[in-house]
């Protein structure tokens, strides 16, 4: 078996894409499934369709094109502002497209109407994170402009909180949407069909007492594919937290001091954690590392203590007992650590569960 290796247990996937779904749909939200942190896994992507998501999200053309020429056919939105470079691509694989800039909603615009096609267009709206979107007195006039341009719908509004700055979603917030939402369809007179709320860190507002008004769309990835709330990290109740083990090879497992010896200075990740002395231990190096995923989003299995990390090794503490070179250790990973290992082209793939 392929080492490093992570392995994707595709019915846990697809069981928490389900109690989601479920669970916003008696609110009347409907999710967009994120495979971003996948690298646009086919795989990926037909657990969270089985499990009732309405459409896809991706924020990279590289991977949508991937999911296409799997022969994925359910609506995909490109999740990150396209660049005006990609244009052509996005018009010809996705059907919508989130937008803050009126000179990329000219190219899509444009590359679609080359294409005889229409575009679907979320204009995303500044609440206060301070990443990507609109700021509210801005946005009438630019719907203007996108309203008059041809091979474009505006399918909705939407907005992102939590990523950049940790902004709360929270009813205050997504009351405004609702209501930049009603004055957007008055003010142009339109109807917009999505009012897309955020991502997996708006669980906790949609999933409360409080109205959703407006608010009919979520796009989620984090709380589908690692079962947490990324808010907190704290596990949602009801879904799988298992559903991906990074497991590599041990290749050395000696007795060693647990204190380094010689005068040191910085090592080739910065300034080194000092070493409590635990005495002699068993010592693990695993053949993974940085060019892997990120070590620090690892919670190595019962029995190992996590020492450090570098480009191809971690250290582990295996106690007074190591495992037996060849062996294999296994790591549960938070997003960091799951977007690295997806993405790294020296992690195999493994694919579990797909068929239940
Ligand atoms: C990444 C991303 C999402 C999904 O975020 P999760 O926290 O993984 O649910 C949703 N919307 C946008 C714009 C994103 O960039």
């Amino acid at each position: 078996m392929n080492s490093p290796r992570i392995e994707v247990r595709l019915d846990l996937v697809e069981e928490n894409a389900r109690a989601l779904v479920q669970r916003l749909a008696i609110r009347g939200i409907t999710v967009t499934g994120v495979t971003k942190a996948t690298l646009g896994s086919p795989e990926i992507a037909g657990a969270f369709l089985r499990g009732g998501v309405a459409a896809l999200g991706e924020s990279r053309i590289e991977n949508v094109e991937r999911l296409r020429n799997a022969g994925q056919s359910a609506p995909i939105t490109m999740i990150r502002s396209p660049l005006i470079s990609q244009a052509n691509r996005v018009v010809a694989s996705c059907e919508t497209s989130l937008v803050t800039e009126l000179d990329t909603i000219a190219a899509l615009s444009a590359a679609a109407t080359n294409q005889g096609l229409v575009h679907g267009i979320t204009l995303m709206v500044e609440l206060g994170d301070l990443r990507e979107g609109i700021l509210p007195t801005d946005l009438a006039p630019i719907a203007k402009v996108a309203l008059s341009l041809p091979g474009l719908k505006i399918v909705g509004v939407g907005t992102n909180l939590a990523c950049q700055s940790g902004v709360i979603p929270n009813a205050d917030n997504m009351a405004e949407l609702s209501t930049i939402a009603d004055e957007l369809e008055r003010a142009l007179d339109i109807r917009l069909d999505t009012v897309s709320g955020g991502n997996s860190a708006n669980l906790g507002w949609a999933l409360g007492i409080g109205e959703p008004g407006r608010i009919n769309n979520l796009r989620l990835g984090e709380s589908i594919l690692l079962g947490r709330d990324p808010l907190t990290r704290e596990p949602i109740a009801g879904l799988h937290l298992d559903a991906f083990t990074i497991c590599a090879e041990v290749i050395e497992s000696k007795v060693k001091p647990s204190v380094p010896w010689g005068a040191t200075g910085q090592t080739a990740f910065g300034v080194p954690v000092s070493q409590l002395d635990r005495g002699i231990t068993a010592r693990v190096l695993v053949a993974l590392g940085r060019q892997d995923t990120d070590p620090a989003g690892l919670t190595v299995e019962a029995g190992f203590a996590l020492l450090g990390a570098s480009s191809d090794h971690i250290v582990l503490d295996a106690g007074t007992d190591g495992p037996s070179i060849g062996s294999d250790v296994c790591f549960h990973p938070n997003y960091s650590a799951l977007l690295g290992a997806m993405t790294s082209p020296f992690v195999g793939k493994l694919f579990q569960g797909a068929d239940s």
